[in-house]
C-alpha cells in the first residue's frame, strides 16, 4: 500500500505535496519522494525513510521549484524494499520530454509484461511494476501524453491509481476496477489530487470527489480535461481501505471510513456479542469499531491497551521476527483498567494473528480474568493481489485453522469474526458490485483474467 499525492497551478507545490504525504504517512513508511516542475525541467528529491526524515533539510523553493508537482510514500509491495531505483517517483526522460510517476496498486501482469518488453530490448531501472507505465508511454506514437498513457493502460492488468507530471502537465488516472482510492480537489485556482481526502483537510480544500473508476483527468494551463478510457460495469474498490488503511477521518471512494467503521462494529455486535465487564480496541485502527460494539451492546468502553505512537504500523514492517519485537515496542495493558474483569478485545482485522496472540498475552499479564477476542471484518483466507500486502496464505491463521482452533492458539476464550454480508451491508454494497472482497472469499474477478493464470497466484 502507498500513498501518492499531486498538485498543478499551487504555490509552493512540492511543500503543498509534503505536507499531504505527511498526513498520510501511515500508508507507507519505508521512502518518501516528490518531483516538481518549474515549467522546463524537472526536480526530484526522494529518500528511505519518513517524510519528516527525507525532507528534513529540504529547502523546497530552491530545491523543488515550481506550482506543480507529484509525490509518493512507498510501502513496498513489489519490488525489493533496500532498493533505491524503487523510491518514487519514478523518472524518464522520454523523447517527448521528461516525465514522472507516482503509482498505488499492484499490476498482476508485470512479470510477463516486462519480460516481453525485455524481449524487445528495454532496460529497466528498478523492480517496481510502476516503471511498465514509462515504458509503454515510450514506445508509444500516439498524438499527446493522455493517449500514450490510455494506449498504456490496454496493455496492463490490475490495480493502478497513479499520476503523471510532464514539465507542464499533471495527468491523474485509476483503473478500470477502481482498485485503490484515488481523490480531486480545488486549492484557488488550482489541483489538489490524494490518495486519502484527510491530506486535503490540512489544506481547507472541500469539496472533494473520487476519481471515478476508468478515468483521465489532465490538467494544465488549459484547466481540466476528464475522459474516460474504461466504462465499468462494476467496480472493486477494496474494501480493506474501509476497514484498516485510510485514516477515520477519510472519506475513500466518496464514502466516510469513520461511517464504515461504525456499522461494522455495530454490526459485529449484533452477530456476535459478549458479556463482558469492559470493551477495549487495539488501537488506533479498530477504535472506531470497538466503541461502536460497546454502545450497540451497552457495555463500558475503556482504553486497557496503550499505544507508543513513536513506533510506526508493526504490520508494516515487512520480516515477521520485527514484526513480533514491533507488537510489544508499539502496545502496553492498563492493568488499572484490566485487573480482575473480563475483556472484550475488538481489532479491525486478524490476518497472520500475530498481534491478536501478543494482545490475549498482554491483557492476561495485566490481570484479565477472561479475554473475548471480536474481529471487524470477515476471516482473510486469500492474499491480495492488487496493493494490500497480505501474506502467502500459507502464513493467513484464517486460512489455516478454525475460529476455535484460532481462539485456543491465541489464547483467548473466545473468538469471532464479522461476515462478509455484513461487511457489505456496512459498505452499502450488499449486491457485491462495488467493493472487492476477495481477500475474504478467495473468489477471482472475471474481469481480471490474468491474475488466474499468474504468477502471482503460483507464488501464493
Ligand atoms: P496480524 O497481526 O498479522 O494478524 O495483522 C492484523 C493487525 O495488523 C491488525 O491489528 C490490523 O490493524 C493490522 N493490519 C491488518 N491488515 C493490514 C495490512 N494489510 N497492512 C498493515 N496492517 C494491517
Amino acid at each position: 500500500m502507498c500513498a501518492i499525492a499531486g498538485a498543478f497551478d499551487v504555490p509552493n507545490a512540492s511543500y503543498v505535496i509534503s505536507l499531504m504525504l505527511k498526513a498520510m504517512q501511515h500508508r507507507g513508511q519505508e521512502a518518501a519522494g516528490i518531483v516538481s516542475t518549474d515549467g522546463k525541467v524537472l526536480h526530484d528529491h526522494r529518500g528511505f525513510g519518513l517524510c519528516d526524515e527525507v525532507f528534513a533539510n529540504v529547502d523546497f523553493a530552491s530545491r523543488l521549484p515550481g506550482t506543480a508537482a507529484v509525490g509518493h510514500l512507498r510501502y513496498a509491495t513489489t519490488g525489493d524494499s533496500n532498493s533505491p531505483e524503487c523510491i518514487q517517483p519514478l523518472m524518464a526522460a522520454l523523447r517527448y520530454g521528461p516525465t514522472a510517476v507516482v503509482h498505488n496498486g499492484n499490476l498482476t501482469n508485470y512479470r510477463a509484461r516486462r519480460a516481453e518488453l525485455e524481449e524487445a530490448g528495454a532496460i529497466f531501472q528498478s523492480g517496481s511494476d510502476t516503471e511498465l507505465f514509462l515504458h509503454l508511454m515510450a514506445r508509444s506514437h500516439a498524438a499527446d501524453t493522455v493517449a500514450r498513457l490510455s494506449e498504456s493502460f490496454t496493455r496492463v492488468e490490475g490495480a493502478y491509481s497513479l499520476l503523471v507530471l510532464t514539465r507542464d502537465k499533471l495527468i491523474a488516472a485509476v483503473d478500470p476496477l477502481g482498485f485503490r482510492p484515488l481523490a480531486v480537489a480545488r486549492l484557488g485556482k488550482g489541483y489538489l489530487f490524494a490518495s486519502e481526502t484527510c491530506a486535503f483537510d490540512l489544506l481547507n480544500v472541500r469539496p472533494s470527489l473520487p476519481v471515478s473508476a476508468g478515468k483521465i483527468i489532465e490538467v494544465s494551463a488549459n484547466g481540466d480535461r476528464s475522459t474516460a478510457f474504461a466504462v465499468p460495469q462494476r467496480t472493486r474498490h477494496c474494501s480493506f481501505e474501509h476497514i484498516y488503511f485510510s485514516r477515520p477521518d477519510s472519506n475513500a471512494y466518496g464514502l466516510s471510513s469513520n461511517v464504515v467503521r461504525e456499522r461494522l462494529g455495530s454490526l459485529l455486535a449484533e452477530r456476535a456479542p459478549a458479556a463482558a465487564d469492559l470493551v477495549t480496541a487495539v488501537p488506533d485502527s479498530s477504535n472506531t469499531v470497538a466503541l461502536a460494539y460497546a454502545e450497540k451492546l451497552g457495555l463500558p468502553f475503556r482504553f486497557a491497551l496503550i499505544r507508543n505512537h513513536y513506533t510506526g504500523r508493526t504490520f508494516i514492517t515487512p520480516k515477521q521476527t520485527a514484526r513480533e519485537l514491533g507488537v510489544r515496542m508499539k502496545l502496553n495493558a492498563v492493568k488499572s483498567v484490566v485487573h480482575g474483569k473480563s475483556v472484550v478485545v475488538v481489532d479491525d482485522s486478524l490476518v497472520r494473528g500475530t498481534t491478536a496472540a501478543k494482545v490475549a498475552a498482554l491483557l492476561r499479564d495485566a490481570g484479565a480474568t477472561a479475554v473475548h477476542l471480536r474481529i471487524g471484518s470477515p476471516p482473510v483466507i486469500h492474499p491480495c493481489f492488487w496493493g494490500i500486502d497480505t501474506p502467502r496464505r500459507a502464513e493467513l491463521a484464517a486460512a489455516q485453522s478454525s475460529p476455535a482452533q484460532l481462539a485456543a492458539l491465541m489464547g483467548v476464550d473466545s473468538l469471532a469474526y464479522l461476515n462478509v454480508d455484513d461487511l457489505r451491508k456496512a459498505l452499502g454494497d450488499e449486491a457485491g458490485n462495488a467493493y472487492c472482497t476477495t481477500c475474504f472469499t478467495g473468489t477471482l474477478p472475471d474481469e481480471e483474467p490474468d491474475v488466474l493464470d499468474s504468477e502471482l497466484i503460483r507464488d501464493r
